[in-house]
């Protein structure tokens, strides 16, 4: 019998918050961190499952307890059984109840269950050959519905509707797929617009954007408004009228200050607004979304299940739906997400600001594109993912942009799996990009992030 031998985890950090890269309003020095998961077994093939969890830094230690506290559902356990019922899987993950009790299917345990749930799906497509996307489109909607734990759903999409709608999404499937294969995803980018950067870093960047080909620059907002409006008329210029432009306010506002403070900024005809308010807050969310129409709201990345993304839904709160492949119970969850998405005929645009987001989540949102684009709710837009333009060398399969589209995975798995080398570097505290860091108490601002201690405190809004 093949068996799980083993559930690895790694600590591996990257010291960002020296270029301020990823820096935006709530979250002003972050140090993009992974808490890293290798699952091993006797097959003697050569072949792993790569997951992880994304955090910014200081607690990254705890996710990966996190992880480790999933051991004893996993080692010992028979490979082929597993992967052949991962709904199965991640269903006995998120309902064991002394772990559920840390949630409910929410926050750090949800998120290990995630990582090792995507570590699975990874060593799935290499097990059969193929890149994590072309296996989601090769299931059969039966197969796919079977995935997700319709438990809190039913008054929203039930396991019925979930098949017709991958039904009638399939139509012209394969048209879109050779589209894909030749053309890649349309993407837009956040790279130009970190809140740490200056103006000229932001105006050359953000010109460069358009000029190659993206078709939506994202701005971070949400510290001082008078920095909010001459950075949106820059960026604004420097892309000109053909260019969407995209704010994300990472959470900083209250509801009322949300409406007020991102109606200030109408002349620059914004295509959406991220994480205005709490993205808990669904009937906020709702609030703020009637009083700045036609401005769209997003949100997504920070929902933690299933069960708010169908409220938000129900409650008309958002107009674009971004999932994480992170934060929710991994790809099963996702699915769902997904699927109710389409039900309710709102857009997905995944999140992608983070490493390894873009490897990971550019196969969903390509499943997306090629299993539900068929649907008529989605004739009425484009497809579109987020793009980030650090730490992709890291991996094994990095994502790849060319003229402002994903190109599509070929190599098997669900591109999670990162280069050795970079593991041992940049592990923390002990890799070689930290020795030098920690040595120094002075050196960058993000140390705090890094030892702990009293945070001077974030952006002023
Ligand atoms: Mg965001």
């Amino acid at each position: 019998m093949t068996k799980f031998v083993s559930l690895d985890t790694f600590d591996v950090r990257f010291p960002t918050s020296r270029s301020l890269a990823g820096s935006d309003a709530m979250n002003p020095t972050p140090d993009y961190a992974l808490a890293y998961a290798v699952v091993r077994t006797n097959a003697d093939d050569g072949r792993e499952g790569h997951g992880f969890a994304f955090t910014i830094g200081r607690g990254n230690d705890v996710e990966l307890a996190a992880i480790r506290a999933l051991e004893p559902f996993i080692v010992g356990f028979d490979v082929e059984e597993t992967l052949a019922d991962l709904g199965g899987f991640a269903r006995g993950l998120v309902w064991d109840s002394p772990l559920r009790w840390l949630g409910p299917e929410k926050g750090v345990m949800h998120m290990a269950i995630g990582a090792v749930v995507n570590a699975l799906w990874d060593l799935r497509a290499k097990r059969a050959g193929k890149p994590l996307w072309r296996l989601l489109v090769d299931l059969s909607p039966e197969e796919l519905t079977g995935l997700i734990d319709f438990r809190y759903l039913s008054d929203a999409l039930t396991a019925d509707e979930a098949v017709e709608l991958l039904a009638k999404g399939a139509n012209g499937r394969e048209e879109r797929t050779i589209e894909l294969e030749t053309k890649g995803l349309p993407a837009y980018t956040t790279s130009a617009g970190w809140l740490g950067y200056d103006d000229d870093q932001l105006i050359s960047l953000s010109s460069e954007a358009a000029l190659s080909g993206f078709s939506l620059v994202k701005l971070k907002v949400g510290a001082n408004q008078e920095d909010d409006l001459r950075r949106c008329g820059l960026v604004r210029s420097a892309i000109g009228a053909g260019v969407g432009l995209a704010l994300d306010a990472n959470q900083v506002w209250d509801v009322n200050v949300s409406v007020d403070r991102i109606n200030a900024l109408r002349e620059f005809e914004l295509s959406w607004v991220e994480e205005p308010t709490n993205p808990d807050d669904i009937l906020g969310l709702a609030r703020i979304k009637r009083g700045i129409a036609p401005i769209r709201v997003a949100s997504g990345e920070h929902v933690p299940n299933r069960v708010v993304f169908k409220q938000l839904l129900q409650h008309r709160s958002i107009d674009i739906m971004q999932i994480d492949a992170c934060r929710v119970a991994g790809v099963n969850e996702n699915v769902a997400n997904l699927l109710l998405a389409a039900k309710f005929g709102v857009p997905v645009y995944p999140h992608a600001g983070g490493v390894g987001l873009c490897e990971l989540v550019q196969h969903l949102a390509m499943f997306d594109y090629i299993s539900l684009g068929g649907l008529s709710s989605r004739k009425n837009f484009d497809p579109l993912i987020e793009w980030i333009d650090h730490l992709h060398d890291h991996f094994v399969e990095p994502a790849t942009i060319v003229s402002g589209r994903y190109r599509v995975p070929e190599l098997p798995g669900a591109s999670t799996q990162m280069r050795a080398e970079s593991i041992d570097e940049f592990s923390f505290p002990v890799g070689k990009a930290w020795i030098g860091e920690l040595a120094d108490p002075e050196a960058g601002t993000g140390d705090l992030n890094r030892v702990g201690g009293r945070h001077p405190g974030g952006l002023a809004w």
